[in-house]
């Protein structure tokens, strides 16, 4: 991508309506617009990064066994009525009447559908287990929805639904879900730690959050320190096998939010050494509600002894639009956002200092080609602009990689290579420059481990 070519709307001024760095920056770096209260659009640098978080759930869902599919965000209000939740649910849940008059409502969540669904399709113990997901937006009128995208009205979700013949089997389903998580998480760059939460209107008896532990997190959060330095299950990880090891070894180590512990529950859990008591966002929460739909709306299935019994289910969410708030407010300095490489909008990019002159814009066309070539996302800052403005920009936007090509360094063959974490700078041979890209890329995207 070229920026002369490209929609990036980035701000000189500072917006006031942003309490939080996140959404400053997200601002900014022409990330989103607010459109109403809680409702925002994402523009092409926003909407890159969120593909490729939306990309890494995936694959890491179906790496799971979850098999993917597509409800819709309008639901019928009927389906509601089955579980007792229509009324339950209170004025977070968007009501709507269409023309006919019949009530619909823009879906908070998926459990009354996707049991729909099961019911309809699914009448044995021999289909089971059944993990569905989908990616949707969801609406949920917040009271006060705030810090940009990551407190919004409307949100993307993934959320998983499990569907298993007894207790011990969903549990096994919980704990895929579970280490899918810990991958997900990993490789979007902000390792999030599995903590004891209570259930909530899901309903049900086991329940973990998801958090990332930030200054400006809306949780007030417990865990021993030593859940910081734990590995993550590598991705040669059989989901068929046993992972209850794995589940165990994370939460045998304290760790629970503020709705189920206290800081004295720390103290008596966890040496003093080892203490953390913190501030944390929810990026994610797994739940087993055992036959809390399934039973209201009837989804049961035949055992093996012909008997009709209601399955046993768990729903698992991921808030996408949260994520990329959470990530920078993980990786930031005050020049702007720090993207790691699995979830930047590129992965370098290219900036010529002299888009006006002929041989600086053959060098930099030259190497732009061949980053294109080796699937190297690069964007060409071939903007005729200042260099401290380019660099303010690049900086801004956070690209993990600068390739930073003038005409000084185009006579003596050299360009300059800033990484954008560190602020290292580097002068490489400009014929070494491409193979220099690679090798710092593509091992680190997090996609082979
Ligand atoms: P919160 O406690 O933050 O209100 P929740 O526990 O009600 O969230 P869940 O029902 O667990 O949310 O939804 C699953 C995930 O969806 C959350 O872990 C979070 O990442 C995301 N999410 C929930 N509400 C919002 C929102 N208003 N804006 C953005 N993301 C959200
Ligand atoms: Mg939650």
């Amino acid at each position: 991508m070229r920026l002369t070519k490209y929609f990036l709307p980035v701000l000189k001024e500072e917006p006031k309506e942003a309490e939080i760095v996140s959404h400053r920056l997200m601002l900014r770096a022409g990330m989103i617009r607010q459109q109403a209260s809680g409702i925002y659009s994402w523009l092409p640098l926003g909407y890159k990064v969120l593909q490729k978080v939306q990309r890494i759930i995936e694959e890491e869902q179906n790496r799971a066994g979850a098999i993917e599919l597509l409800m819709p965000t309008l639901q019928p209000a009927d389906l509601w009525r089955e579980s007792g939740r229509y009324d339950a649910y209170g004025k977070e849940m968007l009501r709507i009447k269409d023309r006919s008059d019949r009530d619909l409502i823009y879906g908070p969540t998926n459990e009354e559908m996707i049991t729909d669904i099961f019911r309809s399709a699914i009448k044995s113990y021999k289909d089971l287990p059944l993990i569905l997901y989908h990616i949707q937006w969801k609406f949920r009128d917040e009271i006060r929805p705030r810090f940009g995208t990551m407190r919004s009205r409307e949100f993307l979700m993934k959320d998983a639904y499990t569907f298993d013949l007894n207790q011990e089997n969903a549990v096994k389903s919980y704990n895929k879900m579970f280490v899918s998580y810990l991958r997900t998480f990993y490789r979007l760059g902000i390792p999030a730690i599995p903590m004891r939460a209570e259930t909530g209107p899901i309903g049900g008896d086991l329940s973990h959050e998801f958090i990332v532990l930030a200054k400006t997190g809306e949780s007030e959060v417990f865990c021993h320190a030593d859940l910081l330095e734990k590995n993550i299950p590598s991705i040669d990880l059989d989901y068929d096998g046993d992972l209850s090891k794995i589940v165990d070894d994370w939460t045998s180590l304290f760790a629970a939010t503020e709705d189920v512990a206290s800081e004295e529950d720390l103290i008596a859990n966890v040496p003093s050494d080892k203490r953390i008591s913190a501030r944390g966002i929810e990026v994610g929460q797994t739940f087993y509600f055992a036959d809390k739909y399934s039973k209201p709306m009837g989804a049961d299935v035949t055992d093996s002894n012909g008997k009709q019994v209601s399955v046993f289910c768990g729903s698992y969410g991921i808030g996408l639009t949260r994520i990329v708030p959470a990530i920078i407010e993980a990786s930031h300095d005050e020049n702007g956002i720090i993207w790691p490489i699995s979830v930047a909008p590129f992965e370098v990019i290219l900036i010529n200092l002299r888009a006006k002159d002929d041989e600086c814009s053959n060098v930099c066309q030259d190497i732009y080609n061949k980053l294109k070539k080796a699937n190297i996302d690069v964007v060409y800052d071939d903007r005729d602009q200042g260099a401290g403005a380019k660099f303010a920009t690049a900086d801004l936007i956070g690209i993990p990689l600068q390739l930073i090509i003038g005409p000084r360094g185009v006579k003596s063959g050299e360009a300059e290579l800033k990484i954008r974490k560190s602020g290292e700078k580097e002068n490489i041979p400009l014929e070494n420059a491409v193979q220099k890209i690679i090798d710092l890329i593509v091992p680190n995207r997090r996609d082979k481990d």
